[in-house]
C-alpha cells in the first residue's frame, strides 16, 4: 500500500452516455438534438472577434447571458444563475443547498447523476420507488427532508408531472429547497416557472444541450429568487471563477434571439416522436407516455439488453441502463425522420 493511499478519494463515477467518435453512427443514446443550432449561433459565433475570446477570461458573472435569460423569461435582476451545463448547475446547487443531516429524497428511477453527487458530497439521501406506472408519488415527498429534486419530466421515463403536483411538493416542503430540473420541459411538460414567485423554496434548473441543440457549448442554468442565486454564486466562484467560455456565451445569447427557429424545430422533433411511437408499437414496443426528446420503451419480442448489443453492432446507439427496474427498456433519444427509419429497419432485422 502506498502511504498516500488513505487519503485517495474513492467515488463510483457517473458513467455518461457513449460518445462513439466517427461520424458515420445514428446517435440516439444521449438525448442531443438532431437538428443544428439557429443559424443565428452559427452567425454570432462566426462575427466573435477569435483573438479575444481565446486570449482572455471570460466574463466570470456571464452577465450578457444573464440578462438575456432574465429577459427571456420576464424574471427580476438577480434571478437567474448560469453554469457550464447543467450538470454543473445542479452540482453546485446541491453544494448550496442540500446541507442538513436529513437525507435528500428524489426517485429510485430518475437522472442517474443525483446519487452519484449526494455521495460524493457527503449528502445523506433516499430513494423514494416510483409506483407501478413509473409516476412520482406526491404523498412521498411530505417527510422530514434534507432537500428535494425531480426531474420534471423525469428521465429516463420521460413522463411529466403536472405543475399542480409539483405545487403539492413545494406547499408541504417550506423549510427546504426543492431543484426542478427542467432539462426536457421544452417538449411537452408544463413548467413550474409560474411558481416562482409565490416559493421562495424554488430553483428550476434548465440547459441548452436538448431543445438549444449546444450540448457542445455546456451551458445551463438555474432561476430561483435573488438569495439562492447569490448563494450559487458563492459556491461556485468558491470553485472556479472561468466555467463557461465567451464562445459559448455568445452562442447562447444568440440562441435565444431566434424564437421561431427554436420552436419550429421542436416541433419537428415532436412530430417524429410521434410517428416513433406509432412504428415501436408497431413491433410490439411498450412505450411510457413521453414529454420529451426521447422515448421509454421495452421490446416485447425480444430481451432489451441483446436488442441494445444488436443495434450497437449495426452502429446505431440508443441507451440501456443495467439496474433492475428498468432493464427490460431502451431509452431512444428521437433523431430526424431518417435516422428513426434506420433505427425501424435495423430493428426489423433483429427482431
Ligand atoms: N438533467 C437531466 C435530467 C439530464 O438528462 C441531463 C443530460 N444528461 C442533464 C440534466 C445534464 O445536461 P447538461 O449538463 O448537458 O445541461
Amino acid at each position: 500500500m502506498y502511504k498516500w493511499e488513505k487519503n485517495l478519494r474513492v467515488v463510483e463515477p457517473y458513467v455518461p452516455g457513449f460518445q462513439p467518435q466517427q461520424r458515420n453512427v445514428i446517435k440516439l443514446n444521449t438525448n442531443e438534438n438532431p437538428y443544428p443550432p439557429s443559424p443565428k449561433v452559427i452567425q454570432a459565433l462566426q462575427a466573435l472577434d477569435l483573438d479575444n475570446a481565446m486570449r482572455k477570461y471570460p466574463d466570470p458573472n456571464s452577465g450578457e447571458l444573464v440578462r438575456a435569460l432574465e429577459h427571456y423569461h420576464s424574471l427580476d435582476e438577480g434571478q437567474v444563475f448560469v453554469g457550464a451545463g447543467s450538470d454543473d448547475v445542479l452540482a453546485v446547487a446541491f453544494l448550496a443547498f442540500f446541507n442538513s443531516e436529513l437525507p435528500v429524497l428524489f426517485p429510485d428511477v430518475t437522472y442517474s447523476f443525483y446519487p452519484v453527487w449526494t455521495k460524493m458530497f457527503g449528502i445523506p439521501y433516499r430513494e423514494m420507488p416510483l409506483d407501478d406506472g413509473f409516476r412520482i408519488l406526491t404523498e412521498d415527498y411530505r417527510q422530514e427532508n434534507g432537500g428535494i429534486v425531480i426531474a420534471n419530466p423525469n428521465a429516463p421515463t420521460g413522463i411529466a408531472m403536472a405543475r399542480n403536483e409539483i405545487e403539492e411538493i413545494l406547499a408541504a416542503n417550506s423549510a427546504s429547497i426543492v431543484i426542478v430540473d427542467e432539462a426536457y420541459i421544452d417538449y411537452g411538460g408544463e413548467s413550474t416557472l409560474p411558481l416562482l414567485l409565490d416559493y421562495d423554496n424554488l430553483v428550476i434548473v434548465r440547459t441548452f444541450s436538448k431543445s438549444r441543440a449546444m450540448a457542445g457549448a455546456r451551458i445551463g442554468y438555474a432561476m430561483a429568487n435573488p438569495r439562492l442565486i447569490r448563494a450559487m454564486n458563492d459556491v461556485a466562484q468558491s470553485i472556479n471563477s472561468y466555467t463557461k467560455p465567451t464562445t459559448s456565451l455568445v452562442a447562447a445569447v444568440a440562441s435565444l434571439a431566434d424564437e421561431k427557429y427554436f420552436r419550429d424545430r421542436i416541433g419537428d422533433v415532436l412530430r417524429t416522436r410521434a410517428r416513433t411511437i406509432v412504428e415501436l408499437k408497431k413491433r410490439s414496443f411498450s412505450i411510457l407516455p413521453s414529454s420529451t426528446n426521447f422515448v421509454f420503451a421495452s421490446p416485447g419480442r425480444v430481451d432489451a439488453a441483446h436488442l441494445f448489443e444488436e443495434l450497437c453492432a449495426k452502429n446505431i446507439f440508443v441507451r440501456h441502463f443495467k439496474s433492475e427496474r428498468i432493464r427490460d427498456y431502451l431509452r431512444i433519444t428521437i433523431g430526424t425522420d431518417s435516422e428513426m427509419d434506420a433505427l425501424f429497419a435495423a430493428i426489423d432485422e433483429i427482431i
